[in-house]
């Protein structure tokens, strides 16, 4: 039975006469111990809906079940059920130590001190944080801030545990260190985690399934195994100077699949979908062999329209 039930959840915020319509009737429900990512471009709508769950917010409609009990109408009960770290590390208190965050988010759940003083410590060391445990938080480096988020509200011990994009604006051994603690403590305890991304890595890392969000709207809920090879696919945008001939593109169409050109003042973008980054090369070859001038390479950001395409598609 699910753990946590989502039908039609709905979220439209009305600031001075705009209209948003961040979430747009999603519905999903997650097991208990399910490890399950919520991926979606910056703007999706991942944080609204995880601020919908844990009841931080409102939802314009919608219904929430958690532990089958509706927590639209009792938010009470969310608040004991869950704990969240929300956008990076706002709930912990900047002027406090690392150990007082840490006893006060305890102290809320009413544990008794020699409890609080055991999980502290165990926290500390589970998170490396020892040689920082007098330091006030705003001190910390934000890697050091961000896991004493997570600890601050792994330390309330509930069974539903919220992370919203908790790699982001960290470094990249910090962003693996935090993988790693989520992959290999965090979910060994049985907590049900949903963990909202933008970054399919992270999700691919830590979760089982994944729930894609584009625009408010869910496009796909799979077992990660099955949507991993969509993201596989890396496309490349090539900035050459100047106009193609229409020789040349075939060219290219023929050798490549997945291209598209896109015609601009002064240049042109080629973007190229390919599984093996090692086919740049070959790009580049005919690139040169053809005398024309390269400005850039970047790496395209997946389209997560195109993706849920394929998925259907590939229902079929
Ligand atoms: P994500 O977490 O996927 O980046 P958000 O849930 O933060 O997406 O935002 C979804 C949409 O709602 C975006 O268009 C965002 O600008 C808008 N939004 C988020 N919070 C507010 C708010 N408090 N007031 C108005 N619009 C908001």
């Amino acid at each position: 039975m699910a753990i946590i039930s989502c039908k039609d959840l709905t979220k439209v915020y009305k600031n001075q006469g705009q209209v948003v319509q961040a979430v747009d009737g999603i519905s999903f429900d997650i097991e208990p111990g399910e490890i399950v990512g919520l991926l979606g471009p910056n703007g999706a709508g991942k944080t609204t809906t995880i601020k919908c769950l844990c009841r931080l917010i409102n939802p314009t409609r919608g219904k929430i079940l958690i532990d089958s009990r509706d927590v639209v109408r009792h938010s009470n009960f969310a608040f004991e059920k869950v704990s969240a770290v929300l956008e990076g590390n706002r709930n912990i208190y900047w002027r406090m130590s690392t150990k007082e965050n840490l006893r006060l988010f305890a102290g809320l759940q009413g544990f008794s001190g020699k409890v609080i003083k055991e999980k502290i410590y165990e926290l500390i060391d589970t998170f490396g944080l020892k040689e920082k445990i007098n330091t006030e938080a705003r001190f910390l480096s934000r890697g050091m801030q961000q896991k004493l988020a997570i600890a601050c509200a792994l330390i309330k011990d509930t069974d539903i545990l919220f992370l919203d994009e908790p790699t982001l604006g960290l470094d990249v051994e910090t962003t693996i260190e935090v993988r790693r603690l989520i992959r290999e403590k965090i979910s060994k305890q049985g907590k049900t985690i949903l963990l909202s991304s933008h970054n399919m890595n992270v999700v691919e890392d830590v979760c089982s399934r994944v729930i894609i969000i584009n625009k408010g709207k869910i496009v796909a809920d799979e077992k990660i195994d099955r949507v991993k090879e969509f993201f596989k696919v890396n496309a490349y945008r090539f900035e050459v100077e100047g106009d193609i001939n229409n020789k040349i593109k075939r060219d290219i169409k023929n050798k490549f699949l997945g291209v598209k050109f896109f015609d601009k003042e002064t240049k042109t973008d080629i973007v190229i979908e390919m599984r093996d980054s090692m086919k740049i090369y070959e790009v580049l070859e005919i690139l040169k062999c053809r005398n024309i001038k390269l400005l850039g390479i970047q790496n395209v950001e997946p389209d997560f329209e195109e993706i849920y395409l394929k998925l259907v598609k590939d229902e079929k």
